[in-house]
């Protein structure tokens, strides 16, 4: 299977989850997720790479966070700038998914290095 022959209907588990992604990119790129606690977080879409940006932590508990808690700045393509962290990374958007998730940020800052 390649990145352009996937299951025809798109109904596999790789498609569905990415269809799930499309779903939020046309919700103003915002996740849908009523039950859960991501509902509305911003999505970003950076280099073909997939994040949902959680609300700032402000506990100090950094392990549970994404990315261990390192500090990101995202700025979208609409000037807006998010900083988080609490990133959570969804990995490589497949390329037959690109044209329904076009990079809509780039990461402004340099991950910090985090003491644990
Ligand atoms: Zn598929």
């Amino acid at each position: 299977m390649t990145s352009a022959q996937c299951c025809v209907d798109e109904t596999c588990y790789t498609c569905r989850y990415w269809r799930e992604k499309s779903e939020w990119a046309a919700n103003g790129d915002r996740v849908t997720d009523p039950s859960g606690i991501m509902n509305g977080a911003p999505v970003a879409r950076v280099d073909g790479q997939h994040f949902i940006l959680k609300p700032y932590d402000q506990t100090g508990d950094r392990q549970w966070l994404g990315f261990r808690g390192r500090e990101l700045t995202f700025r979208f393509n609409d000037g807006r700038e998010v900083v988080s962290n609490d990133v959570w990374s969804q990995g490589e958007i497949p390329t037959r998914f690109r044209e329904r998730l076009p990079d809509n940020a780039v990461i402004v800052s340099q991950p910090q290095e985090v003491t644990t």
